[in-house]
């Protein structure tokens, strides 16, 4: 059984969250859904699987997101009814937030008023729902939405196994992350049986970029610095090299992964211009090396393998400071056995 905890009762278990939850959802009617600001495959699968299941129960359901879902994502079913705004005072008998974990993730205000289920596998959630499902063994989210939807007695329609393999299959990093289980796989398994189709579903999702986002990769692998004897690679993104390559900030989603594809590369840190004097930081790694400490000491968030924050100064500023965190989680990570078949 994975650790769970909850902030009611305090010694819950899993299965006890989960009956809760799904008490909670059968009592009623109107529910809110949100997930964090620039969405990624499995904020938006895990949302939208929930949205059909609700449905499936005769419930009425309202998505709001801070930002528009990728390019990649908008032809996946129900992404055109995700709204799309920095507030909202929708009206909703429960308010289910998926992937975040603190609320202002969501980059939503007014969301606070609401009867919350805070749904969530990210290391550090700050329990702020009145019913808290926190799973941090879990690949992606939507595997704790699967886990859910199985609970409520909703079959698995075509959108809901494809919301559900959409959000395990990126936020795996297309099967490659440390967090990967026989219960991804069961899961995955079960989606294909209720019809999800693997190689249409990774053409969608990485192989549907523009040419512009090629450019970009370009760009951004020819100034990419090799650090820690090549063991860390850092990418750097400033709106001039979006301009040039004619790619978009979305563009620059999934990109920090290809350096990961050279043996000898075990993290790489990718620095993108947030804005005045912000830099936002992304990062991925391999095996036991662990960025998501280093996100949260910087007040960020995510997992082992793919993590991220933001940070104030200019770039010679934060760089040094980062650059050796990450070495050192490097040279702690590879201390570990060598990751086996
Ligand atoms: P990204 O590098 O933006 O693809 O994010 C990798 C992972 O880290 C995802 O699970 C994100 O949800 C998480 N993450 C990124 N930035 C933050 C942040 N500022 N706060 C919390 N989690 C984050
Ligand atoms: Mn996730």
């Amino acid at each position: 059984m994975s650790k769970t905890t909850t902030a009611n009762p305090p010694d819950a278990t899993d299965a006890d969250v989960l009956g809760s939850i799904c008490q909670a959802i059968v009592r009623r009617q109107r529910f809110l859904l949100t997930s964090h600001a620039r969405p990624d495959g499995d904020s938006i699968g895990s949302q939208l699987a929930m949205a059909y299941a609700l449905e499936a129960l005769g419930k009425q359901v309202r998505l709001v997101n801070a930002d528009a879902a990728p390019d990649h994502y908008r032809e996946f079913p129900g992404v055109d009814r995700i709204e799309i705004a920095s507030s909202s005072n929708a009206e909703a008998d429960a308010l289910i937030v998926m992937e975040c974990s603190d609320l202002a993730r969501t980059g939503v205000a007014g969301l606070d008023q609401h009867f919350i289920i805070n749904i969530d596998h990210h290391a550090g959630n700050r329990m702020y729902g009145a019913l808290n499902w926190f799973d941090e063994s879990a690949a992606a989210c939507g595997e704790m939405v699967f886990d859910l939807i199985r609970a409520l007695g909703v079959p698995l329609s075509p959108e809901i196994a494809t919301h559900i393999y959409l959000a395990i299959l990126t936020d795996t990093g297309s099967f490659h992350h440390s967090n990967i289980t026989p219960r991804t796989f069961d899961i995955c398994r079960q989606t294909v049986e209720s019809g999800v189709n693997p190689a249409a579903m990774a053409r969608r999702v990485f192989d549907s970029n523009s040419f512009g986002k090629l450019k970009l990769i370009g760009a951004l692998l020819d100034a990419m610095e090799l650090v820690d004897g090549g063991r860390l690679a850092v990418l750097y993104m400033d709106d001039r090299m979006l301009e040039s390559s004619g790619g978009s900030y979305d563009d620059t989603d999934g990109i920090n992964n290809f350096p990961l594809t050279v043996k000898d590369i075990q993290a790489v840190a990718f620095f993108k211009d947030a804005g005045p004097g912000d830099w936002r930081v992304s990062m991925r790694s391999k095996g036991d090396v662990d960025v998501g400490a280093i996100a949260r000491s910087y007040g960020g968030g995510g997992h082992k393998n793919a993590a991220g924050f933001t940070v104030a100064g200019t770039l010679e500023q934060v760089r040094p400071q980062i650059i050796g965190r990450l070495v050192t989680a490097i040279g702690e990570g590879l201390k570990s056995r060598p990751e086996k078949f």
